[in-house]
């Protein structure tokens, strides 16, 4: 038989190849670098992760991403193995080596027998003779390949912009000011629970850093980028200073469970936290600090921080390209284009957002391409689990509650069907509250997991 071809060796690529090839069928995967660049790659890596190191929560009862993860492992996930295999400390939260995680993840794809890869930009729509291909470029898909399919669909293309946080060398940072402890000492072992460094701000410490970043010089927008807007989850700091001074106080620098172990009495008015970035601890990123400021002014601003007068700066912040299809209207529920069917999206172009959330669009598409190439029956996972209700998400943009035009999105409990969780607990009391909200993602988690072995099951009974 004729090989499935899958374009775009990132999260959502390799998880299909490797879900793909599991299942029997052979795969040609097409990845562009090293030669030709994206704006966000720094390395010839497949599965690079261009910004942050994490795959946030790892908690499958509460957490929707959490529970994602739970799900794709359960599906013999190859991301969320290597993940899992090359963990740093993160307190409750999966964060990753991500040089020992992407070789691993090459590594695996470079030995699978039923994998070929090939490294060639596929520079315009693919060849029809490809009777299956599944395109998971990303949100930085060469131009030439995001025109042709927006050419194809005669709409829906779009394009908004994220910016990435600096990483900083660990030993450049002050730890007579900046102390060691995950937000409310959230993790199992000692390790986890001084996960972050935390950098404490007084109130004038606070004001005058507001200063700085609203006066500071931004990176200028193009004349076609001007109506772009920002994906909420991942506004710059500068941009959230500007919507209001305490801003950013109550979102990435909030003191909330935090408290400074040089001096325990005095509450910190805010705090910015460094997360680990690689095995060896030497790299820190600063949580939530994505910004588009000039590169010389963000040293000068974040050295204005206590504990990094000193800092050395392995990266700093930029903004980035995203770009999606407008999946409900041109994609059909397995993900095929409707305008053209033997082409399949998965991973962040077709709206999701976020590298697990990528990866499981990856997971399902390789998965239905391989069924159809082998003739197997295939099904979509229910929408009650979580890659079932992002699946439902892109390819009919239906989420419960809201109003709107189609946004990418983050795995969410809103995007599940709702249930009907326990209203007393063991002892009778009615639950209220934080408890109640829990006691409802524990019963939508509960059900998840159930329906994604019945949905796993039924699926290897029908390849037998
Ligand atoms: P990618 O992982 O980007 O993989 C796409 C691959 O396709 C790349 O290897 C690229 O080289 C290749 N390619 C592109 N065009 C072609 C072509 N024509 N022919 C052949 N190959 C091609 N998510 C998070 O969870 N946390 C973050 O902190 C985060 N930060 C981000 C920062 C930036 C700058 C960007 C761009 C995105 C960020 N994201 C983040 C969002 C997103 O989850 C990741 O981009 C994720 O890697 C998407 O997975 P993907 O497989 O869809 O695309």
């Amino acid at each position: 038989t004729t090989p499935i071809h899958i374009v775009g060796g990132g999260m959502a690529g390799c998880e299909a190849a490797w879900q793909a090839a599991e299942a029997g069928a052979r795969v040609v995967l097409h990845e562009m670098r090293p030669v030709r660049k994206t704006e966000a790659h720094q390395t010839d890596s497949l599965a690079e992760l261009v910004c942050s190191n994490s795959f946030r929560s790892d908690d499958a009862s509460t957490n929707a991403v959490g529970l994602l993860h739970e799900e794709m492992r359960r599906a013999n996930s190859l991301i969320m193995a290597m993940g899992d295999r090359h963990q740093v400390p993160a307190g409750g939260a999966l964060a990753v080596d991500r040089e020992a995680f992407a070789q691993a993840v090459t590594a695996a794809i470079e030995a699978h027998p039923n994998i070929e890869i090939v490294r060639e930009e596929i520079a315009g729509l693919p060849p029809e003779s490809w009777d299956s291909v599944i395109v998971a470029t990303g949100p930085l898909t060469s131009p030439a390949l995001g025109e042709a399919v927006h050419a194809l669909t005669g709409e829906g293309e779009l394009a908004f912009f994220d910016a990435i946080a600096p990483i900083l060398y660990a030993d450049s940072i002050n730890m007579d000011v900046a102390w060691k402890q995950s937000r409310y000492d959230k993790g199992d072992t000692e390790e986890d629970k001084a996960a972050y460094i935390n950098c404490p701000m007084d109130k004038d410490q606070y004001e005058a850093f507001i200063d700085a970043l609203l006066a500071a010089e931004k990176t200028e927008f193009k004349e076609w980028e001007k109506d772009t807007p920002y994906f909420d989850a991942c506004l710059p700091i500068e941009v959230m200073a500007e919507r209001g001074r305490e801003t950013l106080r109550h979102g990435p620098m909030k003191p909330r469970g935090l408290t400074n172990a040089h001096d325990p009495d005095v509450k910190p008015y805010a705090v910015v936290q460094l997360r680990q970035d690689n095995a060896l601890g030497s790299l820190f990123n600063m949580v939530g600090f994505q910004t588009k400021m000039k590169y010389g002014v963000q040293t000068d601003i974040f050295k204005m921080i206590p504990g990094l007068e000193e800092a050395r700066f392995a990266r700093l912040g930029g903004i980035h390209r995203n770009t999606f299809l407008h999946s409900p209207r041109v994609l059909d529920g397995m993900m095929r284009l409707k305008a053209r069917p033997s082409l399949r999206f998965a991973g962040q172009i077709t709206g999701v957002e976020g590298y697990v959330e990528s990866a499981s669009m990856g997971l399902l598409a390789g998965r239905f391409a391989a069924a159809e190439k082998l003739g197997l029956p295939v099904t979509p996972p229910p929408p009650t689990t979580a890659l079932g209700a992002l699946l439902t998400h892109i390819t009919t943009g239906h989420v419960p509650g809201k109003k709107g035009a189609f946004q990418p999105m983050n795995v969410n409990f809103g995007l599940f069907p709702d249930i009907e969780a326990p209203k007393t607990d063991a002892e009778g009391k009615r639950i209220r509250g934080k408890a109640k909200s829990n006691a409802k993602k524990m019963a939508q988690s509960a059900r998840a997991l159930a329906d994604i072995d019945a949905w796993l099951d039924r699926r290897a009974e029908a390849a037998e």
